[in-house]
């Protein structure tokens, strides 16, 4: 935020004027707020009503980092694919309005777009540990070659995978039932790096001088990209340049970036990517996961996959021969046939992604993380304490501030949601707060700072 920036309503309803991507907002169902603090006796809801935001019926919703808002336009695209099949059955592969062989298709454009690679080094599938797992099984390759080149095979000592500690859970159970899989010992398989003693988040110099260090028997390093606790994002071009100067290849889970910070995949030379929709994606619970392979590997169709008829050329899938023929390109990792309902929610949300653009909605995303910052720096309620853990430059993070409570964590968690504040809370000590540019409002970031003031 440019100074000065003010902690006024008055300020805050200025910005949103200003604002051109505004009127996104309308067109998301925002959550009510619970109701009201007399049918509940017990609860400790701040008086709304004396509130400046009388009027406001609307919950204060900066959960987008964990399951994003429905867009309105979610239900005709849905009515669109039942009657369809309702009309045309088995005729819809080729003959619905959007032909489901190719369901796919026109939802890679625009995750390029956001990702910064090419049409054909992205593909929507499954879901994101899935995806996970399938890609790890064509780039962590222990017993031949990290580089993946025939010829440097057998007694490669190459068997390391380094990543941050405390990394999302389910990418933890991958890693280390990948390191099982393979026959290691996950204990001396898996390099994890931690913040220094007494800090919070990682330092970008203790990460790169940790892949060299390790440079000898490093297969892979897998990051990701911002860390879903401290809200940090990391420097993935350096990381991958550095994973490549130590003969290791280089791979991110943007669960928590895809939709929030736009990237540059194929420049920084990224080897694979997998992330998921339902967080700032907006594409619904359990909507389909994507991934990314640099058009290197994408395009090698020798290089090692499982495969399914979904990943076969089009021109000869439905000969039903043998002799798998990957596509050349991100979609050769498909398996299973197109899972329309849970793509279609994404494909109306990245239709409004493409409207609002990818760098005016990162553009947003700094000024009111920015705002949201300035205004608890300021707050001045004892009964409150917390540490800001996140990153406070803007490049070093995406729209989530990571609050930290010594103590009294769940307890603060439990008044914002009684409050109609909709954030949540992770173990240790942590509650995120994340508003989403394509539907928060700076409006929303005073009136949160604004509860929290009352709070006792
Ligand atoms: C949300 C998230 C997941 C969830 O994985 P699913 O397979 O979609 O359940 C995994 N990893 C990270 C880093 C996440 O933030």
């Amino acid at each position: 935020m440019q100074p000065p920036f003010e902690p006024t309503l008055l300020f805050a309803q200025q910005k949103d004027r200003e604002d051109e991507l505004h009127s996104f907002r309308s067109r998301f169902f925002i959550p009510a707020l619970p109701s009201p603090a007399s049918d509940r006796p017990d609860s400790p809801t701040p008086d709304l009503a004396v509130s400046p935001f009388p009027t406001s019926r609307d919950s204060i919703y900066f959960c987008g980092n964990s399951l994003g808002l429905q867009p309105r336009q979610a239900a005709d695209f849905i009515r669109q694919e039942l009657e369809d099949w309702q009309q045309l059955a088995i005729g819809g592969y080729l003959h619905a309005k959007n032909p489901w062989l190719t369901y796919a298709q026109p939802l890679r454009q625009p995750l390029a777009r956001m990702l910064g690679c090419l049409e054909s080094e992205v593909t929507v599938m499954n879901a994101l540990t899935v995806n996970l797992h399938l890609l790890l099984l064509s780039f962590y390759r222990p017993q031949s070659s990290s580089s993946l080149s025939p010829s440097a095979h057998l007694q490669s000592p190459r068997y390391k995978i380094l990543m941050e500690a405390g990394a999302f859970p389910s990418d933890q159970y991958a890693v280390e039932t990948q390191t099982r899989w393979h026959g290691y010992d996950p204990n001396d398989a898996i390099i994890e790096i931690a913040p220094r003693e007494g800090e919070k988040t990682l330092r970008e110099e203790d990460i790169l001088q940790a892949i060299d260090q390790h440079k000898d028997q490093l297969a892979l390093v897998l990051f990701g990209g911002i860390n879903y606790y401290t809200g940090q994002l990391f420097d993935m071009a350096a990381i991958t340049a550095a994973a490549h100067r130590a003969g290791a290849l280089a791979g991110f889970d943007l669960a928590h970036v895809t939709g929030n910070v736009p990237l540059q995949l194929h420049d920084w030379n990224v080897d694979f990517a997998v992330w998921c929709s339902y967080k700032y994606l907006n594409g619904g619970p359990g909507a389909v996961g994507g991934a990314y392979l640099h058009e290197r590997h994408a395009h090698n169709k020798h290089m090692i996959r499982l495969g399914g008829w979904w990943g076969n050329e089009e021109s000869t899938r439905f000969r039903m021969e043998k002799g798998f023929l990957p596509k050349p390109n991100a979609e050769g990792w498909a398996m299973s046939t197109a899972q329309v309902f849970n793509m279609v929610c994404l494909k109306a949300s990245l239709t409004l992604f493409e409207e609002a653009g990818i760098d005016r909605l990162r553009a947003k995303s700094i000024q009111l993380t920015t705002y949201l910052q300035s205004l608890l720096e300021t707050l001045d309620n004892k009964k409150i304490s917390f540490n800001i853990i996140t990153p406070p430059e803007p490049h070093r993070r995406g729209a989530q501030l990571s609050l930290y409570f010594e103590e009294q964590g769940k307890e603060i968690h439990r008044q914002m949601t009684a409050a109609g504040i909709i954030v949540d809370y992770r173990e240790p000590g942590v509650i995120r707060v994340a508003p989403a540019p394509l539907y928060n409002s700076f409006e929303e970031v005073f009136r949160f700072y604004h509860i929290l003031r009352q709070f006792q």
